[in-house]
């Protein structure tokens, strides 16, 4: 199967004409202007099935025409491209470390503002949703006189969400429990809203903008403080029976491991986090072994960050990469695992993994060669993520997208 023909899949009957216009969205935000023949060639659907499908999206407004191509030889072919004025979408993240990130994009996928504030991590959490609403006022002031109308918001957190009632059951390194951010964000807005997990919808920014582009099977790893996770499957992401699929961080590796933010032992998290590589080098740094990180004098280090310790390494510092290569290999054990499970075809390194992929991506390699089912193992790829801190935004942008394509007519009046 060609890679074209791969990413526009033609599913099972209901998911049809979604994914076709997914394919027509998504071909027009790369390459527009571009006319109806070209649409045809680059997804692979007949002519008539694009002409249909542009007339659709041209009827909500969605899709414009803006002049004619005169480069051929044949009658001159109408230039499609996305409507940027047909609305706006604001995309929201609450970052475990103490940040809220707000992005909004008009409906060509162009940023038009952004706004990032810190928070500190004991606030209440009223405190920092009250934040939150203010920054997504301003970006729709920012917006609503130049693209229409509001026809999505997105937020992406770092916890449990109750998909049937959008309301974030646990984020252990905020230590929320039971916040109705749904239902809140409905109060004070009068549009769709959209809450997730912010791995899930990291793993949507990577498929829609990012390095899974061209994969329907994709399996997504975060890290950060935590270690989360979303996959996609057929183009869609998983949710399990409850939205709580793709907890990649708290599959046991070691039941006499160390005590998990979950309050089990031995999950993945606790060998493969921020949290567990800081803590590998503080307790050798503590034992007295040497490295560019330790302050010299008291043997102690300085305050560890993933940036210092890739600097670290690309300094070849022996401690940093041992402690590198050991995270690696139980990155590698781990992702052989999912891999054996969920056979992706692709599997995407976010968050500080990506920062430090160039240490880690070879040891990782070997590991999902030798315990990944050989089969399994030879059709799989590790890439790092392209879409950076950006990735779980991108992919609240991605979420409203989706639910704009699945009923169209919903969001117009
Ligand atoms: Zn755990």
């Amino acid at each position: 199967m060609s890679t074209k023909q791969s990413r526009y899949r033609t599913g099972n009957q209901t998911l049809v004409r979604e994914i076709n216009l997914s394919a027509i969205m998504n071909r027009l935000h790369e390459h527009s202007p571009i006319s109806r023949s070209a649409l045809a060639e680059m997804t692979g659907l007949n002519k008539t099935t694009v002409s249909s499908l542009v007339q659709e999206l041209i009827d909500y407004q969605f899709v414009r025409e803006i002049g004619f191509d005169t480069a051929g030889t044949g009658r001159p072919a109408r230039l499609l491209q996305l409507n940027p004025e047909a609305g706006f979408i604001i995309s929201a993240e609450i970052i475990d470390v103490g940040y809220i990130s707000v992005i909004c994009a008009n409906f060509a996928n162009k940023i038009i503002w952004r706004s990032e504030e810190a928070f500190h991590l004991n606030s209440d959490h009223n405190k920092i949703i009250h934040r939150l609403f203010t920054l997504l006022h301003q970006a729709s002031d920012a917006a609503r006189n130049l693209y229409g109308p509001v026809l999505g918001i997105a937020v992406g957190v770092p916890g449990l969400v109750d998909q049937k009632t959008d309301t974030l059951l646990f984020a252990p390194n905020l230590n929320w429990k039971n916040v109705p951010i749904g239902m809140l964000l409905r109060e004070k807005f009068d549009c769709p809203v959209f809450v997730d997990n912010e791995a899930n919808l990291a793993a949507l920014g990577e498929y829609y903008f990012g390095a899974a582009k061209d994969c329907n099977y994709v399996v997504y790893v975060s890290s950060s403080v935590g270690i989360g996770g979303g996959i996609i499957h057929g183009g869609q992401l998983l949710t399990g029976a409850a939205g709580f699929a793709g907890e990649l961080g708290h599959m046991t590796m070691n039941s006499q491991g160390e005590l998990c933010s979950c309050g089990n032992r031995g999950c993945w998290e606790t060998l493969v986090s921020q949290k567990a590589i800081f803590s590998r080098l503080q307790q050798a740094i503590d034992q007295g072994q040497s490295t560019i990180l330790a302050n010299p004098g008291n043997g102690s280090s300085n305050q560890l960050t993933i940036s210092a310790i890739a600097d670290a390494a690309r300094s070849n510092d022996t401690l940093v990469l041992k402690v590198l290569e050991e995270t690696a290999c139980y990155l590698g054990m781990g992702i052989a695992s999912l891999v054996n499970v969920l056979n992706p075809e692709l599997v995407v390194l976010g968050g500080i993994h990506c920062l430090l992929g160039e240490f880690l991506l070879p040891s990782v390699n070997r590991e999902l060669n030798q315990r990944a089912l050989r089969w399994n193992a030879r059709a799989n790829r590790v890439v790092l993520a392209q879409q950076g801190s950006d990735a779980c935004v991108m992919g609240g942008l991605a979420k409203v997208y989706q639910a704009i394509l699945a009923e169209p007519s919903t969001v117009t009046n």
